[in-house]
């Protein structure tokens, strides 16, 4: 059965989300969990901002005293972030108070160091304030006690430093999945090796494993198998315990592409052979004895852009992540573009900005072999099946290059 793009997506997310894959939790200190996924929900331990915090350098006062502005009131003391203190601001008065300090009692606003006089201890305020202007309220962010960040999320800089901000030093994590990655085809060699003429070097195995760290999962090589279905069975059989099997190649039409046949030679269950899409068509998602794979066209190109449309938000799904399916952006089409291949298009392209606009066009190459032109490329194109005749200057789907 061959799928369009967004069945393909729903069926790798329906069938993984269905065996609720949810992996053991482990600890983690706060400075290793970059790109790992929360495995509890975190609470503030207390308000946030903890106190009534003054976001200016200036005067804190009670707006009561600035009816008409200017008024000049009596500086009574001073407000540094950091520091204790007992002062208050009574009628008449105000405070000089720095950005990261709470705010005195009897005051409700600050009004910015700019708009401010002093003439010995006392002060000119020259323009007005709205009650609580320049201040962030205590507990307006999150009070404590309220849940700040869900099970799930993947957690990247600005949630690590939130964690710390609630005095998180280790966080519960999901263990990460385990990803074996088997490349296959007689032709590929190690990059230890010297290939012949005939012969090319083994780089999605390389590919593959940078784009599942980038994904928040470990890589777990098992080396190369020859197109034969002896050598992929026992090779596949290596990668049972892991929590994802990548196979690349050996999924087209051709003699010799035998990891169909080898996998259902082990039981193996085909969600779906192949998707309506290009780069990419023959891909294969399915389950083996518990295991989810996917067998990637062995094209590197292919491997790259399937990875990204599909395996990603698996690994997403399998590490206990909430699903994270590739965003599309949009950008203005540098050319006009035709297609009538009924297919779901990635292509490799550049995006710039020109006079404030998105603009994309392709890069030159060779199709779905040519690493070259994914190293030229900044995003991919996306051509939706339906969108036969586009003309320069039409706003376009893009996806970046890595999510
Ligand atoms: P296949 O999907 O097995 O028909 O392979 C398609 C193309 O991808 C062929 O030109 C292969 O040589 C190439 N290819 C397959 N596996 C790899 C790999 N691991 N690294 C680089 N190129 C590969
Ligand atoms: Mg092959």
């Amino acid at each position: 059965m061959v799928v369009t793009y967004e069945q393909a997506l729903s069926i790798v997310q329906e069938r993984i989300s269905g065996a609720n894959p949810l992996p053991p939790i482990e600890s983690v200190a706060l400075d290793q969990v970059r790109g790992r996924v929360l495995a509890e929900d975190v609470t503030a331990d207390r308000d946030l901002p903890p106190f009534h915090r003054a976001i200016r350098d200036g005067y804190a006062l009670s707006v009561a005293d600035l009816t008409a502005a200017p008024a000049v009131l009596r500086c009574v003391g001073e407000v540094a972030a950091g520091r204790s203190f007992e002062t208050e601001v009574n009628s008449g008065q105000c405070v000089s108070i720095m950005t990261g300090a709470p705010l005195p009692a009897g005051a409700d606003a600050v009004v910015m160091v700019e708009h401010t006089r002093s003439v010995g201890d006392e002060i000119e305020i020259q323009r007005g304030v709205q009650r609580w202007e320049n201040v962030v309220l205590q507990g307006s962010e999150a009070s404590q006690g309220a849940r700040i960040l869900p099970r799930g999320r993947r957690l990247q800089a600005g949630e690590i430093g939130l964690l710390a901000t609630v005095g998180k030093a280790t966080v519960a994590v999901y263990r990460q999945p385990s990803v074996a990655i088997l490349p296959t085809g007689d032709e590929v060699v190690p990059l230890e090796q010297r290939p012949q003429w005939f012969q090319i070097r083994n780089s999605n195995a390389v590919t593959l494993a940078a784009q599942v760290n980038s994904a928040g999962a470990v890589p777990v090589q098992l080396g190369i198998a020859a197109d034969r279905k002896d050598a992929l069975r026992e090779k596949i059989e290596q990668g049972l315990d892991a929590d994802l099997l990548l196979l690349s190649g050996g999924v087209s039409m051709g003699k010799f592409d035998l990891v169909e046949e080898a996998l259902a030679e082990l039981g193996a269950e085909f969600c779906f052979h192949g998707a309506a899409i290009r780069p990419g068509k023959p891909l294969v998602f399915g389950r083996v004895r518990d295991l989810f794979f996917f067998g990637l066209p062995g094209n590197p190109v292919s491997t790259f852009v399937t990875f990204e449309l599909f395996v990603r938000p698996a690994l997403a799904l399998l590490g206990g992540a909430a699903l994270e399916p590739p965003i599309f952006l949009r950008a203005r089409l540098a050319k006009p573009y035709r297609q009538k291949s009924g297919l779901t298009m990635f292509m490799p392209a550049r995006v710039w900005i020109q006079n404030r606009d998105p603009v994309v066009e392709l890069v030159g190459w060779q199709g779905s072999g040519d690493l070259v032109g994914i190293a030229a490329a900044n995003c991919f194109l996306v051509i939706h099946h339906d969108q036969t005749e586009l003309a320069a200057g039409d706003w376009v789907d893009i996806m970046p290059r890595e999510q």
